[in-house]
């Protein structure tokens, strides 16, 4: 009979005093995985690692949860993104884990199966996000979120409901990085933001590693020499340097624990097999810096950054006078959130909790037309829509609906109701705001928080829940993104109503540029400024084209 998880101090003895191994058998050992020695130690409420691929801590995870599911008697949620993968990674990995190691063994004899295994009194349960199954409703200790960024961010977020009852209420998110201040980034940007730091035995220097080929100062690695060479004095670091790294947390009070684990730190990887990954025909710059470099990438066009979307503002108060044809773009939930504007652009935004104050702005400007969500509230928008006939217009948002039109207005009996494509509609408008075709009354003070709403949505592959291959994009919400929708009604309004109709491609090229980490900043250059050099561009390419403000 082995010695139960409780009867050691810490999960270090527990993998020492049970020659723990992984799942081809090799006991656990932290010569070649150094930087993991403190993750699995850390008994953090919220963990968060942004990581390279491929660096062990898919392993880290299935043995601390074992660990201490037994020892805290924590029932457990794991998810990954789709169902295969769950199949993958409890049929390839868990029970292979599981299989070498005796002790382990014994604590999973029942329930064991796929998706749910019994550790002692503890359960642990394996959810795919991309899933057509309905949710699961059980409630748990600790939310593990494995691959996060590949995840479906909604569902991720609703999951936290789950810890209500309990007493523990563990978060750990773990991934390579997507899209910045998405996903795991966000995380990591709330957290300590924990770096590996080496110290240089020829200067002493203190510095965590880094890849930059635009500044050496900034750079890790010596193309010519092909070596990893300390930042300040340049000479090469010997291969004992990484090894004997340490954490060191660039912020004390953050309530995350974050850590973040770049290729560069494994002792495994060379300075040359780096440098050749980085010139290999096949890498692309995404796959560099997310899956090597665990840094998010930006591509321009999946993101309505802070930036690209203040450009817009006047910095002046406007509005129109009471007989211009406005349009009114209202999104319909808990609250009801508007935005209102014309051809010559935005100029306010609000909410209210009942219609009163829709009729009181359907009187001011006697040419109103408003489009109001047709799914949110069902029975407020149809009265308001009754009270206003021929003026208000009831919009149902669709999915992927590849070979219809975007926007459908509906004619004879369907009068008054209107079908448009939701996210060929949030892309249009994302593109007009990163190339200033949308001009926005007022101040940042003005309207940060409705940038905020824009801010929790972000384009995702859409993965077959089966397969796992990319069938298309999607935007995803993870928090609230009602102005951002009662914006993206306002310019289905805008289309029919005030001649807008032309619509500025959106941008596919993928700009070969991320952002580094860095220690004594958050970022060592400004990755929004990095996205409007590329709307610079596409503006230049654009001047010719047909510009809505020109019709
Ligand atoms: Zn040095």
């Amino acid at each position: 009979m082995a010695k139960q998880p409780n009867q050691y101090s810490d999960i270090h003895a527990w993998l020492i005093g049970e020659e723990i191994k992984n799942e081809k058998g090799d006991p656990i050992e932290f010569d070649s995985h150094p930087f993991l020695f403190d993750i699995y130690a850390d008994q953090a409420k919220y963990l968060t690692i942004m990581k390279a691929a491929q660096v062990g801590l898919s392993t880290l995870s299935i043995l601390k949860n074992h660990f201490d599911a037994k020892k805290y008697q924590l029932d457990i949620i794991y998810t990954l993104p789709t169902d295969g993968d769950v199949r993958t990674f409890v049929g390839g990995k868990v029970n292979r884990i599981i299989a070498n190691n005796l002790s382990m063994l014994e604590d999973v004899a029942d329930k064991d199966s796929i998706e749910q295994k019994q550790i002692g009194n503890s359960m642990e349960y394996f959810r795919g996000t991309w899933t057509k199954k309905a949710a699961i409703m059980v409630t748990a200790d600790r939310l593990v979120h494995d691959e996060k960024d590949s995840s479906k961010l909604d569902i991720i977020a609703d999951y936290q409901a789950r810890l209500q009852h309990s007493k523990h209420k563990q978060t750990h998110t773990f991934s390579h990085p997507s899209l910045p201040e998405t996903g795991v980034h966000a995380d990591w940007l709330a957290s300590d933001q924990k770096h590996w730091f080496v110290k240089c035995p020829s200067c002493n220097h203190w510095q965590f590693l880094s890849w930059n080929t635009e500044d050496p100062a900034q750079m890790s690695i010596d193309l010519e020499r092909r070596a990893f060479v300390c930042k300040k004095c340049r000479e090469i670091l010997p291969e004992y340097v990484r090894r004997n790294g340490q954490w060191v947390a660039k912020y004390r009070d953050k309530p995350i624990s974050g850590y973040w684990v770049p290729l560069l730190i494994a002792p495994w990887m060379t300075a040359g097999a780096l440098i050749d990954k980085f010139r290999h025909p096949d890498t692309t710059p995404e796959f560099w810096w997310t899956k090597v470099l665990g840094l998010p990438f930006a591509d321009g066009s999946s993101k309505l950054l802070r930036k690209s979307f203040f450009q817009n503002l006047t910095g002046k108060k406007w509005a129109p006078l009471p007989d211009e044809r406005i349009v009114i773009g209202i999104d319909t939930g808990l609250r009801i959130d508007y935005v209102m504007g014309n051809i010559k652009g935005l100029f306010h935004h609000g909410d209210c909790t009942d219609y009163a104050e829709l009729d009181g702005l359907m009187k001011r400007y006697s040419k109103a037309i408003a489009v109001i969500d047709a799914g949110g509230d069902l029975i407020g928008s149809r009265a308001f829509a009754e009270r206003w006939p021929g003026r208000v217009f009831l919009c149902y948002l669709g999915g992927d609906r590849k070979t219809n039109e975007l926007v459908k207005w509906g004619r004879g009996d369907e009068y008054g109701a209107v079908m448009a494509d939701r996210n060929r509609m949030i892309q249009i408008v994302v593109d007009e705001f990163r190339n200033s075709r949308i001009p926005v009354h007022g101040t940042q003070e003005e309207w940060f928080e409705y940038w905020l709403d824009w801010n929790n949505l972000s384009k995702m592959k859409v993965l077959d829940p089966d397969t796992n291959v990319v069938k298309g994009y999607k935007w995803v919400r993870n928090g609230r993104d009602h102005r951002a929708l009662a914006t993206v009604f306002w310019r289905v309004g805008m289309r029919r109503f005030t001649g807008m109709g032309s619509i500025v491609q959106p941008e596919t090229e993928v700009r070969p540029t991320s952002y580094m980490i860095d220690p004594n900043q958050t970022v060592s250059f400004d990755p929004d400024e990095m996205f409007i050099k590329g709307v610079n561009k596409t503006l230049d390419e654009l001047e010719d084209s047909d510009d809505w403000r020109n019709v």
